[in-house]
């Protein structure tokens, strides 16, 4: 369940991202993933840098790092913090046919958003390996 909050909308689970990143790209956004590290772990710290494409998490429950798109080494990653100051994550990724998006939900507060997305013509290959 999503509740509104002024601008803000929070969820009590996972697949609230899911419905974010529906409305977030008014219904393009059809195939997600939702992020599982090796390790089983499911929160995550979140960098992107929107300008190049670059979004890295890493596990919070064995520090594994890994690459969701584009290429770290060139990338500005700014590290993502919710509102509320947290900075752990659950992550669903989607793609719409030439277009990544990183979803996340605050493990704190609930707060979910659309944390990047941007076009790219291996969508669908990302999100077969987030
Ligand atoms: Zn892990
Ligand atoms: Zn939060």
């Amino acid at each position: 369940m999503r509740r509104k909050v002024g601008e803000q909308t929070y969820g009590d689970s996972q697949a609230d991202v899911r419905d974010e990143l529906r409305d977030y790209s008014t219904g393009s956004c059809s195939d997600f993933i939702d992020v599982v590290c090796k390790c089983g772990g499911r929160e995550f710290h979140l960098a992107v840098d929107e300008a190049s494409g670059t979004a890295i998490r890493t596990c919070w429950r064995c520090h594994q790092e890994h690459v969701l798109a584009g290429d770290e080494a060139t990338a500005d990653l700014e590290e993502c913090e919710c509102l509320c100051g947290a900075d752990r994550f659950e992550l669903s990724c989607g793609a719409a046919s030439d277009w990544f998006f990183v979803g996340a939900r605050c493990s704190a507060c609930g707060l979910t958003g659309c944390y990047g997305d941007w076009q790219s013509a291996a969508a669908q290959a990302l999100l077969a390996r987030v």
